[in-house]
């Protein structure tokens, strides 16, 4: 285990281009976008954090926010030292994600990239990808990720056959409802692995430092130390947009049972040996 890598999430759209029928967020809250001045606000919050941090944006969908190219992507880079990261469908304009690299560069950390076959061919999305990874740096990670749905293993098989065969790093994601693993039926650990932080684990009582050296921040600019403290609503941080932020000032020992985001642990927030 490392050292922890501070992060954000941050959902700089509550909107998306999508509606997949899987997806996390019913559509009720699959909606809006923060306005020039509050995405103004949340860069200015970000600007005053200590250190380098990693902002990884996710949505709704990023790119299908106006002001995502406009404002925040060229907002992170030049009013803050931090590094960017982006969760997206990858329905982006080959030209946007030309401009999105270039202003990136140096800084991009991970792109992950959703595939999901209710709204793109995989044809395209597999060539569309090659593409991309030819306009970014080698020290960027460049990842796809697709939900296992069940009853449909082979056609995954399918998919990551075609992503790998063209180089590129495939991730299946397990899929879960209120946050616990559904269950398959067939091979499902051939294709995502045994790593249990992809089965929502339990890290009760272990220090963790999800409100101190990450947290995620709401289209509307509420701060949780964890998506775990936001579903309980326990792990309110304040608000970035009224000046309310407050962060814990040191790691703090997990209250919950589960633990289903994999991006805290795979950044170092919690201590000791990680499965
Ligand atoms: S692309 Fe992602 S956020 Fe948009 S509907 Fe699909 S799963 Fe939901
Ligand atoms: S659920 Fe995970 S991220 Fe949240 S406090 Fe517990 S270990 Fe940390």
């Amino acid at each position: 285990m490392g050292e922890p890598r501070p992060t954000v999430e941050w959902q700089v759209a509550g909107a998306c281009n999508y509606d997949c029928t899987y997806c996390i967020q019913s559509p009720r809250y699959r909606r809006g976008r923060p306005v020039r001045e509050q995405l103004d606000q949340a860069l200015t919050v970000f600007s005053g954090l200590p250190g380098k941090w990693e902002i990884k944006c996710s949505g709704g969908e990023a790119f299908a926010h106006p002001l995502f190219m406009e404002v925040v992507v060229p907002g992170l880079m030049d009013r803050t030292v931090h590094d960017i990261s982006i969760l997206t469908n990858f329905s982006a304009s080959h030209a946007d994600l030309m401009r999105f690299a270039h202003l990136t560069r140096g800084r991009l950390r991970v792109f992950s990239a959703s595939l999901h076959l209710e709204f793109t061919r995989l044809e395209d999305f597999a060539q569309k990808a090659s593409w991309f990874v030819d306009q970014l740096d080698g020290d960027v990670d460049f990842v796809v990720n697709q939900v296992v749905l069940p009853g449909r293993l082979d056609e995954v098989r399918a998919c990551r056959d075609e992503l790998e065969d063209r180089g590129l790093r495939w991730f299946a994601q397990w899929l879960k409802v209120k946050g616990r693993p559904v269950e398959y039926e067939g091979d499902i650990e051939g294709l995502v692995g045994e790593r249990p932080a992809n089965r929502s684990p339990s890290f009760q009582g272990r220090p963790c430092h999800a409100g101190h050296l990450y947290f995620t921040v709401d289209k509307d600019g509420t701060a949780w130390s964890c998506r775990t403290a936001k579903r309980t609503r326990e792990g309110h941080l304040g608000n970035l947009l009224d000046g309310s932020l407050r962060l814990n000032t040191g790691p703090v020992p997990c209250p919950y049972d589960i633990c289903p985001c994999t991006v805290p642990v795979n950044r170092g927030m919690v201590r000791g040996p990680v499965p």
